[in-house]
């Protein structure tokens, strides 16, 4: 090697170094965020006479959900509205009355949460996601949504805590996703919300608040 050779092979390395270090601090500005999940807001499962509500105590949770995600969008979190959303025939209505089926009142969300999707749904942090299981991450895009936009923190909320907010923060967990369980803005129509808010700590690492 020539001293010219020399000298060019030292820049190109010089080069390449640099831009390693400006890569490497763009990553570490990164910052990992937080996502709120509404589960289940639906009529069926809010309104007094949806078809399989949990009545009242689901919805005495909704202004604190609201206030939650006002209070995520204010601080650039992530939202995500997880709903049921079945055909008519599903098989799912075996174990079930019908509910949340595609395009009906029923599936639509409940009271003010409804305004509060209308007013923000345009915005970038905000996002709706139908689901075809209890578990919100099976079969939907969620999984990839928050890895795209670099959520490592999960926030559960919604209905039901022993059901749909519990299999998704399964599926948060096994994913790779922290949980946080918000214990008054979840409910559910069984006895069993606190039992499985406690399951949650023991075998999800689920932060409670
Ligand atoms: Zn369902």
């Amino acid at each position: 090697m020539n001293c010219l050779e020399k000298n060019s092979a030292i820049s190109v390395l010089s080069l390449v170094s640099a831009i390693a270090i400006v890569v490497s601090k763009r990553r570490a500005l990164i910052v990992a965020k937080n996502a709120l999940l509404i589960i289940d807001m639906s009529n069926d499962f809010v309104h007094s006479e949806g078809s399989l509500t949990a009545g009242e105590p689901a919805q005495a949770i909704v202004k604190h959900i609201i206030d939650l995600a006002d209070d995520f969008l204010s601080r650039g979190q992530e939202v995500v509205v997880c709903m049921d959303a079945h055909e008519e025939n599903d098989t799912h209505f075996e174990l079930w009355p019908s509910h949340n089926v595609k395009g009906t009142w029923g599936q639509e969300l409940f009271g003010d949460l409804k305004a509060w999707f209308e007013q923000h749904k345009g915005d970038e942090n905000v996002k709706y996601i139908p689901k075809p299981e209890y578990d919100a991450f099976f079969n939907t895009d969620l999984e990839s949504h928050l890895k795209a936009k670099n959520v490592e923190k999960v926030h559960l909320t919604g209905v039901c805590t022993d059901i749909c907010d519990f299999l998704t923060a399964y599926g948060a967990y096994a994913r790779g996703f922290k949980t946080v369980a918000h214990q008054n803005a979840m409910a559910t129509f069984t006895e069993n919300h606190d039992v499985f808010l406690n399951h949650m700590k023991s075998v999800f690492k689920t932060e409670i608040v």
